[in-house]
């Protein structure tokens, strides 16, 4: 069969027999694609150091009749998460990034939206802080699954909420004003509610020289990793760490 070749983003890679590696890639033309690299723990020349998770490729891999695992041929790096100094905050949003590109998204089906999103968010987490990048990165994968609920109305009685405060809850979907809080709701500030309507607005490259401090966005990013915590009936691993590094 013909050799393809896309854009991709490797997600993960997985030791499979002795030399060879399962390499799951999002690849612009055909989404979310498995293939086994072969040899690749044991000879570096073909694939060197391009299926580190988070690095941006182009892949070239051929689909075998009748198997669900396509053979991997090989990966022309375009940009390294290895070419800029790696510290453990942005090790985790890497991981993060490529946890939710792996776990929502379903097996060969092509989404240039979120191509789009995941590429140029992953060169923004090149430099600078990772808050702003990966808080965008959440709010727009939250949005283009169909997940989000409205952020400016009460979702039990539709008052606005704009310039007013705001709350959520674990168990429920949406936002609610003072009078339909639940117990145990946190509270959404009116900053971080501006602030996502800007992300709505805006490439993520027009933050890039606006610091916003990470305790600004934490409301906003709990309440969508509550939401995707409900759709997965999980907490995603690197949510956790996230959570952490705050
Ligand atoms: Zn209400």
């Amino acid at each position: 069969m013909a050799l393809k070749n896309s854009e991709a983003v490797v997600l993960r890679t997985y030791p499979l027999r002795e030399a060879d590696l399962l390499v799951t890639l999002f690849t612009r033309s055909e989404g979310k694609v498995k293939g086994v690299a072969k040899s690749a723990k044991r000879s570096q020349k073909r694939f060197g150091g391009a299926l580190e998770p988070a690095t941006c490729v182009r892949a070239w891999w051929q689909d075998r009749e009748g198997q669900e695992l396509a053979r991997l041929d090989s990966c022309d790096v375009l940009l390294s998460p290895l070419a800029s100094p790696m510290d453990y905050a942005r090790a985790v949003a890497l991981a993060h990034v490529c946890e939710m590109l792996d776990d929502l998204l379903p097996d060969r089906e092509q989404n240039d939206s979120v191509f789009r999103l995941a590429w140029a968010v992953l060169q923004e987490l090149e430099t600078g802080s990772i808050w702003l990048p990966v808080t965008y990165f959440d709010l727009w994968m939250v949005r283009l699954l169909g997940f989000l609920p409205p952020l400016e109305e009460c979702i039990e009685c539709g008052e606005a909420l704009e310039g007013r405060p705001a709350w959520f809850h674990a168990l429920r979907d949406g936002l609610y004003c003072q009078q339909h809080k639940r117990i145990a709701s946190s509270e959404m500030s009116v900053e971080s509610r501006a602030l996502a309507a800007q992300f709505f607005r805006n490439p993520v490259d027009h933050f890039a020289d606006i610091a916003v401090p990470a305790n600004r966005m934490a409301d906003l990013r709990k309440f969508l990793m509550q939401i995707l915590s409900r759709h997965l009936d999980r907490t995603l691993q690197t949510a956790a760490q996230m959570e952490k590094l705050d």
